[in-house]
């Protein structure tokens, strides 16, 4: 993973030249003046925990496991949203961890959490470090340092239950390694993140993360069955059977807890049998609201494909649906992509209904090459960023969720908010927007905005989001529908559930992280 940027290097694909320029023209983009940082010229302050806390983690994980050089810091340095990216790339880790802890087991987890609780040290979990909500950006202030916890050591397929099809996985598999290791047992997870190529299966559940075939196969808190979680206090088994009647579900607690309740070192997922055939395709509407009401037809009487997302008439001319073919010339209307994974009869038979609904509906096949493109570039994008950072651009992305009857005006209301705030600073944006994914009563809606960097290009993306998050809750959206809360988040979240709700949820902290340390800020405002 690149330091200050997303994903392999060599992947890295400069912007066509085209777009460059239209961008230039268009939107004011113009190349940085701010000098450009190498890994090896940022400084990191020197690691501040209390004196016996080194000695003390290496005997619970194994001495080469504490690691407290500038690079594996600097690496574990918040998550991968454009504020997390140009601020790294600026050199700025004012808040690196102090150290980095990789433990092995659940047990080694206990201890860590044990030795930090006892010694005030804040604790980060980690998986594949690809927040975009702050979730790795604790607030440290009042705590004697911070540890990153980076589970990448806990990667293993613990167990397979063929006969009820679910598995067992350790927190900190990748989600490539993990899809690998099911298919070899002939089976698939299904969840499939633009971040899938570095996200892990504990952050999955922890950030309740939603993956782009999620019409098919659900979110990643719909597949989880059973969990382990290590506190400061002992463990939480969470799970026994599918569906209990026996009290609330404390499995709910710990999904979307984003490591403030404790530390997740086990996950039960339910699985599929891996697909025979897969098949994507386009359609094109004639209006982003003809679309919309398309897919809530498709969403609300079924059957429903596997992958169904409709990009909006800016989305679908500039062809962000299609990152691979970005800058070619595009469709008009609105572009919707539908894909199908399984058993070749039971595809036919789904498609074909699907078909019948979507034509119905107003729409016109484009056939398998618009979807079969999205296919193709359907993890590029997040390179497609870097490469616009690079060339003085600021682009962005956020998301929200509400029910069908309130998705015009959240739409209308986010657009208004990102448009208004980023003209008014000088910076007019392109604001693009797609349904991300759909259920019988609403979707979500996930935008994309470009617009020059500007002067202090941190500040005007967070004046811009702020006004976006302010806009998602007046028009009775949900704060986040997949990124989850972080800190960025945390003060629409708490609008969003009300004071009862956030004492609740702090009452639950208090019992099982009395001295605060997991991931203080992230969720709900630090108690100190
Ligand atoms: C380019 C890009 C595209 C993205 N696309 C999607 C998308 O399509 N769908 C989607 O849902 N999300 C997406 N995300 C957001 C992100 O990938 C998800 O939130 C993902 O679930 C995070 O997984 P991770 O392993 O990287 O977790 P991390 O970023 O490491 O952690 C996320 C949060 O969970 C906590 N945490 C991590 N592991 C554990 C654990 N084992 N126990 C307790 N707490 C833990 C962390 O402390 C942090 O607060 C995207 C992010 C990027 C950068």
């Amino acid at each position: 993973m690149a330091w200050n940027g997303w994903g392999d290097p060599a992947r890295a694909t400069p912007l066509p030249e085209p777009v460059t320029r239209l961008l230039q023209d268009l939107l004011g983009v113009r190349p940085s003046d701010a000098p450009r940082v190498r890994l090896d010229q940022v400084k990191v302050a020197d690691p501040r925990l209390p004196g016996d806390a080194l000695t003390a983690l290496a005997q619970a994980v194994g001495d080469p496991h504490v690691r407290a050089d500038a690079e594996t810091r600097i690496r574990h340095t918040r998550g991968k949203s454009t504020p997390d990216l140009l601020r790294i790339r600026a050199g700025e880790v004012a808040d690196a961890p102090d150290a980095v802890v990789l433990p092995a087991t659940h047990d080694e987890v206990l201890a860590v959490l044990r030795i930090c609780a006892e010694r005030r040290i804040a604790v980060v979990p980690f998986g594949g470090g690809t927040s975009v909500v702050g979730g790795l950006a604790p607030e440290a202030g009042g705590f004697t340092g911070v540890v990153a916890l980076d589970l990448r050591r806990m990667d293993a397929l613990v167990d397979v239950d063929p006969v009820s099809r679910t598995a067992t996985l350790q927190p900190g598999l990748r989600a490539p390694r993990a899809e690998e290791l099911l298919r070899e047992h002939g089976f698939t997870l299904g969840h499939y993140p633009q971040s899938y190529e570095w996200a892990s299966i504990g952050g999955f559940a922890a950030a309740r993360s939603s993956g782009q075939a999620s019409a098919g196969y659900g979110r990643f808190d719909e597949m989880v069955l059973a969990l382990t979680v290590a506190t400061p206090e002992g463990t939480l088994e969470l799970g026994r059977a599918p569906r209990s009647a026996a009290g609330p579900d404390l499995r709910q607690l710990v999904l979307g807890s984003e490591g403030a309740f404790g530390v997740i070192t086990s996950v039960t997922v339910r699985i599929r049998p891996a697909p025979a055939t897969a098949a994507y395709e386009g359609w094109r509407f004639p209006s982003f609201d003809a679309g919309t009401a398309a897919l809530r037809k498709v969403a609300q009487d079924g059957p429903l494909p596997t992958v169904l997302r409709l990009s909006d008439e800016t989305e679908t001319m500039i062809g962000l649906a299609r990152p691979d073919r970005i800058g070619a010339l595009q469709e008009s209307g609105c572009l919707a992509v539908a894909g199908y994974e399984g058993e070749e009869q039971e595809v036919a038979a789904r498609r074909a209904a699907v078909e019948r609904v979507l034509r119905e509906a107003g729409g016109e096949p484009l056939g398998a090459e618009p979807g079969e493109s999205w296919a193709h570039g359907r993890f590029n994008a997040p390179y497609l960023r870097d490469s616009l950072l690079e060339i003085g651009a600021m682009a962005e992305t956020l998301e929200t969720a509400a029910f069908w009857s309130k998705i015009p005006a959240l739409y209308a209301a986010v657009r208004d908010a990102l448009t208004g705030t980023l003209t008014d600073a000088g910076t007019p944006p392109v604001v693009m927007c797609h349904i991300s994914h759909v259920y019988p009563a609403g979707a979500s809606l996930y935008f994309t905005v470009v617009s020059a960097q500007g002067p202090d290009p941190v500040a005007h993306w967070l004046r811009a989001k702020h006004a976006a998050n302010d806009a998602i809750i007046a028009a009775g959206g949900t704060i986040s529908h997949h990124h989850g809360v972080g800190t960025d988040h945390r003060d629409w979240y708490a609008a969003e559930i009300g004071p009862l709700a956030v004492d609740l949820l702090r009452a639950v902290k208090q019992r099982v992280d009395p001295a605060g340390v997991l991931n203080p800020g992230v969720l709900l405002p630090s108690s100190r």
